[in-house]
């Protein structure tokens, strides 16, 4: 079958995606051989575990809007793995099949998930999982909302290493709100990286909350719900453990946002990991809430989101036609976009030098300025130079 991004499909497999497995980067950017090797490691075992029915694979078969009229969009991920994704023809939601099932994503986010997306070594110059100031950003997109509140009972799904809980709390003190945080990871190794920061973990998810009987006000899904097996199911979970005034803030790397990002060098392909299940803009991320009984307080195309208890239908029937006409620019432009970023890149390096040119240029005339024979001609020189404009 022909895939919507055909020719892409092709270039990947080619090229780009082994260009991308071997990219001597981690996701500071920063050269590191060592992660490259741990990356190329944990894909070859990802692949064996699927190959001996260890990490079992699942088809989608249904839309969560009920629609089973999907078209193909890509063949693989950026990993070159063998994962497709489909757009539903009924209400836009992007999603990808197979994936991995519910059963194995335990011993995949245990074992594979952050050596094949980040870096091993969690503990030592690695603080931010996902971004440094995104506690920060979370508080200020949210605080709008929180009318008179002074104490704040958060929890956040899949915390990582708690960076997000602890930038969140620093930032909300200073605003003069107390937050009492609890955080769920599936990985024990952020779990302790988390609690040197004094930051409280518990090893689960949703399930393990529930069990403990607690409410939140406010509930962070923060580049986590996009990695969820079954979406009702998980929200279902989620209304009983926000209080009935209680706020959740969802982000996800939003598909519509993609002509932005060159970190993903603003191609789809490059965007589209086997460990996102699902890929939204801000219309299905909506319907899949309102479906469930949320409605949207606040939302953008990034995609952040802050969602409510309530009741919203919104419009679903343009989505389709709105995200294709989107991805189909977004293939005939990404060039464009890659060679404006560069020529930005170039502009800010040529002023960089410029500036230090200046600075040196400074530096010189201070020096001579403080020289005896400079303070000695001085005078000398204004009067002369006063001469020459009285004339
Ligand atoms: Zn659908």
């Amino acid at each position: 079958m022909k895939t919507l991004i055909d020719s892409t499909f092709i270039r990947l497999i080619g090229q780009e995606a082994l260009a991308w497995n071997h990219r001597l980067l981690n996701a500071d950017g920063i050269e590191e051989v060592d992660f490259v090797q741990n990356r190329k490691i944990a894909l070859e075992n990802f692949r064996s575990e699927i190959q001996k029915n260890n990490i079992r694979l699942k088809e989608n078969e249904k839309c969560q809007c009920g629609s089973v009229d999907f078209e193909k969009i890509s063949s693989c991920d950026r990993f070159g793995m063998l994962f497709p994704t489909w757009i539903c023809k009924s209400c836009g939601l992007i999603s990808t099949s197979p994936v991995i099932d519910q059963q194995s994503s335990d011993l995949y986010y245990r074992k594979f998930y952050h050596p094949i997306h980040f870096d091993l070594n969690f503990s030592s110059h690695k603080t931010a999982l996902y971004a440094q100031g995104q506690g920060e950003k979370i508080f200020r997109f949210v605080h709008p909302l929180l009318e008179d509140v002074k104490q704040l009972k958060i929890l956040e799904v899949g915390m990582g290493t708690g960076s997000v809980l602890l930038e969140f709390k620093n930032a909300a003190f200073q605003s003069g709100i107390d937050v009492n945080e609890l955080g769920t990871e599936l990985n024990q190794e952020c779990i302790r990286a988390a609690e040197k920061n004094g930051i409280a973990g518990l090893y689960g998810s949703f399930n393990e909350v529930i069990r403990q009987n607690m409410q939140f006000d406010l509930v962070i899904l923060s580049h986590v719900f996009e990695h969820f097996v079954d979406l009702p199911a998980e929200l279902e979970k989620l209304t009983k453990i926000l209080k009935p005034s209680g706020l959740v803030y969802v982000e996800v790397p939003g598909v519509m946002s993609l002509h932005k990002k060159s970190e993903y060098d603003f191609d789809y392909l490059m965007y589209v990991t086997h460990a996102h299940n699902y890929h939204f803009n801000l219309t299905s991320l909506t319907q899949i809430f309102n479906l469930s009984g949320f409605e949207l307080v606040r939302g953008n195309e990034e995609v952040e989101t802050v969602f409510r208890k309530g009741f919203q239908r919104i419009d679903i029937s343009k989505n389709y036609e709105q995200l294709k006409t989107y991805l189909v620019f977004l293939e005939q432009n990404r060039f464009y976009f890659s060679a404006l970023k560069r020529g930005l890149n170039d502009m800010k390096s040529q002023l960089k030098a410029q500036e230090i040119q200046l600075q040196h240029l400074n530096t010189r005339i201070r020096k001579m300025e403080s020289t005896w024979s400079w303070k000695i001609t001085s005078p000398l020189r204004s009067i002369n130079f006063r001469k020459l404009i009285n004339r």
